[in-house]
């Protein structure tokens, strides 16, 4: 059997971008993508032949694409962005005990700054937060992050939730927001 190289350029389609497979012993069965410059960078377990590769390539191009789209105009509205916040967040303040199933921006979240279901462990952030500060959006998922612990706002939840330093301005910042725009039905602003 020939070893495949550790390394290999694909030659780009139209219009598409230049993609390198990177092999590694280390990955086990996880391919993973993600831009590097211009260039698609696929990581990829050592025994992953190219079409496979290139397989997995068809169908991860068109998130990459999105989400590189939407980095251009503002990198903050990627759920990328929101992961990295989410991890950031997890380790700043909660020791890296929990890490939610997915995390995304939702457009149609009106009534609540975001919200989470503990069975799924999945996380939403509503997109009226596109413009806050950075920490406003922390304070937001840390939030929810401690809703992956303690579903109800009972005491517990309220311990974790006190761990995040700046939830004062945070609070603030966000009943200015409702305030301001008088966008949201329930002036309380905590998130839900
Ligand atoms: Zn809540």
């Amino acid at each position: 059997m020939s070893r495949l190289p550790s390394r290999e350029r694909l030659a780009a389609d139209r219009g598409q971008p230049e993609v390198e497979i990177r092999r590694s012993a280390k990955r086990r069965k996880t391919i993973s993508a993600r831009w590097e410059g211009d260039m698609v960078v696929l990581l990829a377990p050592a025994g992953m032949t190219t079409s496979v590769a290139r397989d997995y390539l068809r169908r991860l191009l068109p998130k990459l694409l999105a989400e590189r789209s939407a980095r251009r105009e503002d990198p903050r509205r990627t759920d990328a962005y929101l992961e990295e916040r989410a991890a950031h967040v997890a380790r700043s303040y909660l020791d890296d005990r929990v890490k939610p199933v997915s995390i995304g921006w939702v457009t149609n979240q009106n009534t609540r700054w975001g919200s989470t279901t503990p069975a799924t462990g999945k996380v939403r952030i509503s997109h009226h937060l596109w413009s806050a500060p950075e920490y406003v959006v922390d304070y937001v998922i840390h939030h929810e992050l401690c809703h992956l612990v303690e579903a109800s706002h009972n005491a517990r939840f309220r311990k974790l939730e006190a761990l995040f330093p700046h939830a004062g301005q945070a609070k603030a910042f966000l009943e200015g927001m409702v305030f301001e725009r008088n966008r949201l039905e329930d002036t309380n602003a905590d998130p839900a």
